[in-house]
């Protein structure tokens, strides 16, 4: 057997995605005495500025958005009990289509090479069994969580190690209650820019294509006071507005499709780890 802890790593792209996506599978995991690794990719400073203030208005100080975001990340690290925080500190590179994804230093217009040759030091280092990253559509079309998608399987490849390999995603049937949810706690997601929207793939999966199923309903109130640590975030809010027992309700499974795998563990699976312990 091996001679380290079995280890999770989460590549994520921004502070608060680790806990929208996969705060019930790193509070679960470590619960389990399983070692969480984060990685967080960029600084997050195209986000909400103190008082809800967005990019490009005035008063939106990058830095000191920057400076806010990676103080919530480590109290949500904290709530979540992840073991290891890594920062790979590239710039946000905001929307699709706007500015700053060719702004110097944003993480879009860094090689995925360069990315991932600093991913793979992370990867011998703490030699995960299981990595979980975006799917190749970063699941809803920003370019940060594509890029992640890309320095993770860039830096696998790289080391050519074999951990158990997933996407994060959601199954359509889960998508159609959200939409409902949202409506009644009243998102204003709907009216998103049209032209931002269109360029949106649909997002999720047909349920039977979701490999793994992970309950982590017995975390939720762990993830919801994860995200509650960024509630600098206008988009955060209104889950923030659910309560606990509804956000629970709706997000207390976590999905993921498996695209690499040595255990046979056969699927569909309800752990990550099935086939290693
Ligand atoms: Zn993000």
């Amino acid at each position: 057997m091996v001679d380290r802890p079995l280890t999770l790593m989460a590549v994520h792209a921004h502070p608060d995605d680790e806990a929208t996506g996969t705060g019930g599978v790193l509070a679960r995991y470590a619960a389990e005495g399983i070692r969480t690794v984060l990685v967080t990719c960029t600084d997050g400073a195209c986000g909400d500025g103190p008082g809800g203030v967005k990019p490009g208005e005035p008063g939106h100080d990058p830095a000191a958005v920057a400076a806010m975001r990676r103080e919530e990340l480590q109290a949500s690290c904290d709530v979540l009990k992840v073991s290891h925080l890594e920062t790979l500190d590239y710039a946000d590179s905001g929307m699709m289509g706007w500015a700053a994804n060719d702004a110097p230093g944003s993480f879009w217009r860094t090689p995925v090479e360069e990315g991932a040759a600093r991913l793979a030091e992370l990867l011998r280092h703490y030699r995960p069994d299981v990595v979980v990253t975006y799917d190749e559509n970063g699941f809803y079309g920003h370019p940060d969580h594509i890029q992640a998608n890309r320095i993770t399987m860039a830096a696998l490849e790289l080391t050519g190690m074999t951990p158990k390999v997933y996407w994060t995603t959601a199954p359509r049937s889960m998508m159609q209650r959200f939409g409902e949810v949202m409506r009644e706690f009243g998102s204003d997601w709907e009216e998103a820019d049209p032209a931002e929207t269109e360029s949106m793939p649909e997002i999720g999966l047909p349920d039977e294509e979701i490999t793994t199923w992970v309950d982590t309903t017995e975390f939720g109130s762990q993830k919801f006071d994860a995200l509650a640590a960024h509630a600098s975030q206008g988009e955060n809010i209104f889950f923030l507005r659910m309560g606990k027992e509804r956000f629970t309700e709706l997000m207390g499974v976590e999905t993921f499709v498996r695209v690499q795998d040595a255990t046979g563990a056969a699927v569909p699976e309800n752990d990550l780890f099935a086939g290693l312990r």
